[in-house]
């Protein structure tokens, strides 16, 4: 009872909906236009982006309410968010898991990282940024990126 007692007094957590982004442009984002399976990828990230993501999906920023869901099958995924420089070892399981992927759908790159190889840049193990090894439909600029602009990206698609 005490529990109930508590959720009564607390109530809802998560914040106004900001305004909605613009539409992704991509002929594959206007086709998800609704909601969206996500796969999240680690391709070599320090961890900083999965935080911002576990974030963007909790109980303040809220992706679901756009219509994003995590899913933990690529072959259930429309889109997958993808972290990270592209390690070696991490290139070809990153190929195999977009190619599982059904069509249409898109790759997200998050983080710095992920653009452009960030803070690993010209590491001995970087195979490359995430565009170097699949091609990337949207991206999310920051290090790590706030919640916030990955469920912009993500209401981008859903079109929420
Ligand atoms: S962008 Fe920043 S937080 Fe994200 S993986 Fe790179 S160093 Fe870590």
């Amino acid at each position: 009872m005490s529990l109930l007692r508590k959720i009564r007094e607390t109530g809802r957590v998560a914040e106004d909906a900001p305004p909605r982004p613009a539409p992704a442009a991509s002929a594959a984002a206007r086709r998800l236009g609704g909601s969206v399976q996500v796969r999240c990828v680690d391709a070599g990230s320090c961890n900083g982006c999965e935080i911002e993501i576990a974030a963007a999906f909790g109980p303040v920023y809220d992706a679901e309410r756009y219509g994003a869901r995590l899913v933990a099958s690529p072959r259930h995924a429309d889109l997958a968010l993808v972290t990270g420089p592209v390690t070696r070892n991490m290139a070809e399981p990153l190929r195999r898991t977009v190619a599982a992927m059904p069509r249409p759908r898109l790759v997200v790159a998050v983080g710095d990282c992920a653009l452009n190889c960030g803070e690993f840049a010209g590491g001995y193990g970087v195979e490359g940024a995430v565009a170097d090894v699949v091609p990337v439909d949207l991206k999310v600029e920051g290090c790590p990126p706030r919640p916030d602009r990955i469920v912009a990206a993500l209401r981008a698609v859903t079109g929420r």
